[in-house]
């Protein structure tokens, strides 16, 4: 039968990616690429030499589907560690490729055709694609500019009926932002309303600039939730009903090795480990055990990532806010956002996407429009407002505020 029809039909509008044209753009021009979001240098040295060691010691072969068992206890402890959450690796912890498998089959798990699926806009890519390939609706709570809060009427909107899970990503991508606890204890307790279940993306959980991340999902640290005894209530209800979602990509750096993993109640993590299993079965058997390694010592490596990421990160900030653009304050992950309309008219381009062309073609530096991140009804919102990848190295984003400067003065 012809490719075409009920297969292409499926995958709509996702049959490449902005990430892949923008970086074929910027590799044609030569351009700095601050597109994509994956850093330009090595994750922790003991991370990589257990990996040869791995190979060499002959980890060859499956490992459990759920993922070796050296690695869900590294999973779980860094859990207790980090968020205070007690997990059994057991029956709570599951490995995957990367977070996106880990998302793909939390969604699976959850969502049916018909289901809507609330999520903070603008929003990851493979949200859309995987809800959309379910038969589901993505709900949006619009993050506007220039702050990229959101607001409490938006939130109200986007929960129906229909509502049965709610994707969260914190701290955040494409914006920078960080989740106050005020809307965080509005959404968790309209997801507890609608029996919806939660899933967060917290790959960027060790990339927060200001005080420490917390998981809605952490049932004993209250300054996310409150802690009156109503809001530990809430607290406990949210923690039943959250699958957590995190990676090695940005923790440890390592984005091609594609070990992720989700933690939650062992309720919902048979579901995914029931999809995940038919998905891939299992990752690379040596990368698990590299991993491990790294998740074991890994705390003053990552404190040092996210000093030097904030450094990053305000470093952009700073220049594009001096250069007369209106900038969202990177509070975590590898973002900065800012509005670059002024060029629209010296350029003589009208919309964010042309833009995005402009900037490798003249100025040789590739970002990324936030507008690709955002359903099409939305989209407008975010007309000018530029992604720059921060998670390059210090002399790499000098010379592309360099180059910007030529032509913002
Ligand atoms: C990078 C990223 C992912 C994918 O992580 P992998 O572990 O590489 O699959 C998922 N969600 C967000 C928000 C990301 O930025």
């Amino acid at each position: 039968m012809a490719a075409g029809g009920g297969l292409l039909d499926a995958c709509g509008g996702f049959r490449s990616t902005i990430f892949d044209e923008t970086s074929a753009l910027a590799a044609r021009h030569e351009a700095i690429n601050l597109g994509q979001g994956f850093p330009d240098q090595d994750g922790p040295a003991h991370m990589v030499a257990a990996a040869h060691r791995a190979l060499d010691a002959g980890l060859n072969q499956y490992t459990p589907a759920v993922g070796s068992p050296r690695l869900r206890k590294a999973i779980a402890d860094q859990q207790e560690r980090t968020q205070g959450r007690i997990l059994d690796p057991e029956t709570q912890v599951l490995v995957t490729v990367g977070a996106a498998e880990g998302l793909t089959a939390a969604l699976l798990s959850v969502v049916r055709a018909g289901d809507d699926v609330v999520v903070l806009e603008p929003y990851y890519d493979l949200y859309a694609a995987v809800v959309s390939f379910i038969g589901a609706t993505l709900r949006t709570i619009p993050l506007r500019p220039p702050h990229f809060r959101p607001e409490a009427q938006d939130i109200h909107n986007a929960f129906s009926s229909r509502a049965t899970a709610v994707l969260l990503n914190d701290p955040h991508n494409p914006t920078g932002t960080v989740l106050a606890p005020d809307d965080a204890r509005l959404i968790a307790q309209l997801a507890v309303e609608h029996d919806a279940v939660i899933i967060t993306d917290e790959v960027y959980e060790h990339l927060r600039f200001v005080g420490n991340h917390v998981s809605v999902a952490a049932t004993n640290n209250r300054s996310l939730l409150g802690s009156e005894p109503a809001d530990l209530t809430l607290a406990h209800q949210v923690a039943e009903r959250t699958l957590v979602v995190s990676s090695a990509s940005k923790t440890l750096r390592a984005t091609g090795w594609r070990i992720g993993w989700v933690t939650g109640p062992g309720h919902l993590i048979i579901g995914v480990r029931a999809v995940k299993t038919y998905l891939t079965h299992s990752p690379a058997a040596p990368l698990q055990d590299a991993v491990a390694a790294g998740l074991e010592d890994s705390c003053q490596w990552v404190r040092d990532l996210a000093t030097e990421q904030g450094e990053r990160s305000r470093m952009v900030a700073e220049t594009l806010h001096e250069l007369g653009l209106s900038v969202a304050e990177p509070c975590g992950s590898y973002y900065v956002v800012a509005d670059y309309s002024p060029l629209y008219q010296r350029w003589g381009v009208s919309d964010s996407t042309e833009l995005a062309a402009a900037l490798i073609e003249r100025a040789g530096v590739a970002l990324l429009p936030i507008s690709a991140f955002a359903s099409p009804v939305n989209a407008g919102l975010y007309d000018g407002w530029m992604r720059v990848a921060a998670c390059k190295q210090t002399a790499t984003l000098e010379q592309a505020m360099q180059r910007l400067r030529k032509h913002l003065q």
